[in-house]
């Protein structure tokens, strides 16, 4: 397993295994699948209701040698609320010090992300969360939060594939010092995976669309958080670290953005 070094020096895994969508009574069976797979990687929110599920997977393997994430609802917003709203998730997940706590999205019309910025510096400070960050943000609110309050997010989780391939964002996080993470890395398992630039490197390395997929974001230096609740899906999405794509491999796959969207627009969303 590939580690990154985090802008405070906390490691993280460089591929985790992501739970949206996963009912809670199927997530302690799935995470638990990941686990004697070979992930130490899980990211979960408080809007999947299934941190308790997920919780009770963790204690198939010592607790320093898991990294859990998990992300504060937009609804729980303000520096109040986002201090309840993580007593609850830690409660849900049966754990004492998070890895990484992530604002789930801006929601930039509801003016408060700035508010609930200055709660998870509270929280890092108090030695509850190892890395705090933050998801579906823009180099605007990225700006600002840097700007008002002096601490760089060490992670920025958005959506990131072939389609979508984020070019300014990621150039900001370069020069910031943030950690991209992708979400639906596999472009939610969709066209992407039957496409023909995609299958032909495939084909050539003998591996899966997926596997193609997700080397691609290895070596661009992306995190990564595949979903699968199928044990062989489990296992072929974490087979990515014993082959390499070519320099012409990954121009090819460079070549297929086209601005292709999957979730919301995160400076229109803005549901509580
Ligand atoms: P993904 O790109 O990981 O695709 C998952 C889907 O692809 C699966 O449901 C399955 O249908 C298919 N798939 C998985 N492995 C495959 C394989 N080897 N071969 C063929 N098909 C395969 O999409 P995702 O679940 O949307 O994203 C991954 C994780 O990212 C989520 O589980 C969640 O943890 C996180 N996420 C975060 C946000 C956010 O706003 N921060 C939003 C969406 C997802």
């Amino acid at each position: 397993m590939n580690i990154v070094k985090l802008n405070n020096g906390v490691e993280m895994p460089q591929l985790g295994f992501g739970v949206w969508q996963v009912p809670d009574a199927e997530a302690t069976p799935a995470v638990s699948e990941a686990i004697k797979a070979g992930y130490r990687s899980i990211d979960t929110a408080a809007i999947y209701g299934n941190e308790s599920g997920v919780g009770a997977a963790l204690g198939m393997v010592d607790r320093d040698e898991l990294f859990i994430t998990t992300k504060l609802w937009n609804a729980d917003q303000g520096y109040d609320p986002t201090l309840r709203a993580f007593d609850e998730s830690m409660n849900k997940l049966g754990l004492d010090v998070l890895d990484l706590y992530l604002i789930h999205w801006p929601t930039p019309a509801r003016e408060l992300y700035v508010d609930t910025w200055k709660a998870f510096v509270e929280l890092q400070k108090e030695g509850r969360v190892r890395a705090i960050g933050v998801s579906n943000f823009q180099p605007a609110h990225l700006r600002r939060l840097i700007d008002e309050t002096g601490v760089v997010p060490a992670v920025n989780q958005v959506e990131l594939h072939p389609y979508l391939q984020q070019s300014e964002l990621r150039a900001f996080h370069a020069e910031h010092g943030v950690q991209t993470e992708a979400w639906s890395p596999l472009g939610q398992g969709g066209e992407l995976l039957s496409d023909p630039v995609v299958t032909e490197i495939a084909a050539r390395h003998h591996r899966s669309a997926a596997q193609i997929v997700l080397r691609w974001h290895l070596q661009l230096g992306n995190v990564v958080i595949p979903k699968s609740v199928t044990s062989a899906r489990i296992r072929e999405n974490i087979a990515v670290f014993d082959f390499e794509l070519s320099e012409d491999e990954l121009a090819a796959l460079s070549t297929l953005d086209r601005g292709g969207r999957i979730g919301p627009n995160p400076d229109e969303f803005n549901q509580a």
